[in-house]
């Protein structure tokens, strides 16, 4: 049976309204929210917009049986801001769009958020009683993506992943039973979706923990790139500190742009959460010469501001793509990193529209330590291997008939630096799934025994396999 034939039974048994067809009115607007072009080329059929958890379930129930067959496969879209090709849009298939799912209820030491929100109104609802949450960074973020697959906040060194904090899951499965998800009930499924991805089924409501939160203190320094291999030792001598600040967060990067001329230009984005204006520890970061001044955005920010700075900071739909691998926290491979990227983009320069970075952000200890003592994720990386920094290769440009060199060169540069790592025993086997392109292998990077549990819990969920065979887009488990 072809998808039109499903979807004409769906609007049976569902309002009419929910459906927007290829073609019909709003069609075009919908398919364009996703942060990469190389989603809004992908056409599904139908795009679905659920209003409530039991709207999920009727979906999944008669739509799934024809998923699984592979007649009409689907994806979920939680804000469409993970670049991967396919994991919230599938071609000629059901788009289930969760934006309608709104909602963020503050109870006492929880916030419970629809799975349509965006981080920017969750932080302006907590902000209106001094509390805060460890989501993500950009206001116009999607909660599920980053709840799911790992995420890193401005939080971070204290509270852990994302994901580590969310205590509860709503989750629609497969057959379209509703449960939750908790340390109490279904644990192995709660401990399996912080970072398992959409594998497990349709969640329809987060709730995280949340925690005072007054001003804090951050924004943006631009520099040149002489200046960088001095702001990787100083990342580096934080993160090795015995007695590291759980209270900053860290991102340096370096990265071109045409606009900025042939040179490379670096960005610190660092954050410290108290109001004192420029402390101690953030110095090395902000205090550095020469840097473009009229760009210095640090000041003390309540966190929704902050969350807003981030947002203005990505350019309007362009083609984008994210690269990552992981390293120990050692300032010379850091460095080697930096220069492999900088030589390796050369090729890629004359490409239209080419705006790319490779930003360093630590795993610190803590962050590690503090994942281990909210009950553990499905993601690998333990403190005792920390600390560690994420190197991410973030990519846009404009023209599709620059896609292989670009997809090329930034897997040419990701080779690169992972054996050099390699060969200085500084590579760690860790993946961030958000952060991840399609020829990556996040969930085999968290090693057997967390990609076996992964499997066992969904068989037990999922045991025809639906969210892997019918929801195709996303890194799968059985690969
Ligand atoms: C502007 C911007 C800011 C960012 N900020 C951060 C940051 O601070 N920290 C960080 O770590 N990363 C950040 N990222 C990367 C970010 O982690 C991903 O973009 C994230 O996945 C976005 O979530 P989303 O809900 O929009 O995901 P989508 O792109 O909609 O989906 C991503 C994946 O999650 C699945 N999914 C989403 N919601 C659900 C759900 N409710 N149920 C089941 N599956 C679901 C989808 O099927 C898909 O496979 C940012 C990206 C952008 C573009």
């Amino acid at each position: 049976m072809a998808t039109s034939q499903l979807i004409e039974d769906l609007q049976q048994a569902l309002p009419d309204s929910r459906f927007v067809l290829r073609g019909s009115e709003g069609y075009d607007d919908l398919n364009k929210r996703y942060q990469s072009a190389l989603n809004t080329e992908i056409s599904p059929s139908c795009i679905f917009l659920p209003k409530s958890k039991d709207e999920v379930s009727t979906f999944l129930k008669h739509a799934g049986p024809r998923a699984l067959s592979g007649e009409a496969p689907m994806a979920v879209y939680g804000a469409g801001c993970q670049p991967l090709p396919g994991c919230a849009n599938v071609q000629d298939g059901i788009t289930v769009n969760l934006s309608l799912l709104r909602g963020i209820d503050i109870e006492e030491g929880r916030v419970s958020i629809g799975a349509g929100e965006r981080w920017g109104a969750v932080y302006e609802e907590l902000g209106k009683k001094g509390l805060g949450v460890a989501g993500g960074r950009s206001a116009k973020s999607g909660i599920g993506g980053l709840a799911l697959e790992g995420g890193l906040s401005f939080h971070s060194s204290r509270h852990g992943f994302v994901c580590d904090n969310v205590i509860n899951y709503e989750v629609v499965l497969a057959s379209g039973e509703i449960v939750n998800a908790n340390a109490e009930t279904n644990a192995d499924l709660w401990r399996a979706l912080r970072g398992g991805g959409n594998n497990f089924g349709v969640v329809t409501r987060f709730d995280f923990a949340t925690f005072d939160q007054g001003p804090m203190y951050g924004g943006s320094v631009y520099y040149f790139a002489p200046s960088f291999p001095q702001q990787i030792r100083h990342l580096v001598d934080e993160l090795q500190k015995p007695d590291a600040s759980k209270d900053t967060h860290l991102m340096i990067s370096t990265g071109y742009a045409a606009m900025f001329g042939p040179q490379m230009m670096c960005q610190n984005q660092v954050y410290h959460n108290h109001p004192e204006e420029n402390p101690t520890v953030l110095q090395p970061f902000t205090s550095l010469s020469p840097q473009l001044d009229q760009l210095n955005s640090m000041r003390v920010l309540s966190l929704t501001e902050s969350a807003k700075e981030q947002a203005g900071d990505s350019p309007v739909i362009q083609r984008s793509a994210y690269f990552n691998t992981t390293l120990k926290a050692d300032a010379s491979i850091l460095q080697e990193a930096a220069e492999i990227y900088t030589a390796g983009l050369e090729p890629i320069k004359p490409c239209e529209g080419l705006i790319c970075s490779m930003t360093l952000q630590p795993y610190a200890r803590s962050l590690l330590e503090a994942s281990a003592a909210k009950g553990g994720n499905s993601l690998g990386p333990s403190p005792d291997g920390g600390p560690l920094v994420s190197v991410l290769l973030l990519t846009y440009w404009s023209n599709k008939s620059d896609d292989a060199a670009v997809l090329g060169t930034m897997e040419k540069i990701l080779e690169a630096i992972k054996s050099r790592a390699a060969a200085k025993g500084l590579l760690v086997p860790y993946t961030y799934m958000n952060y991840a392109f399609a020829s990556q292998d996040p969930i085999g990077s968290y090693g057997a025994e967390s990609k076996a549990e992964l499997q066992r819990v969904s068989k037990r969920y999922d045991p025809e396999g639906l969210l892997q065979k019918g929801v195709p887009g996303g890194f799968k488990l059985f690969t």
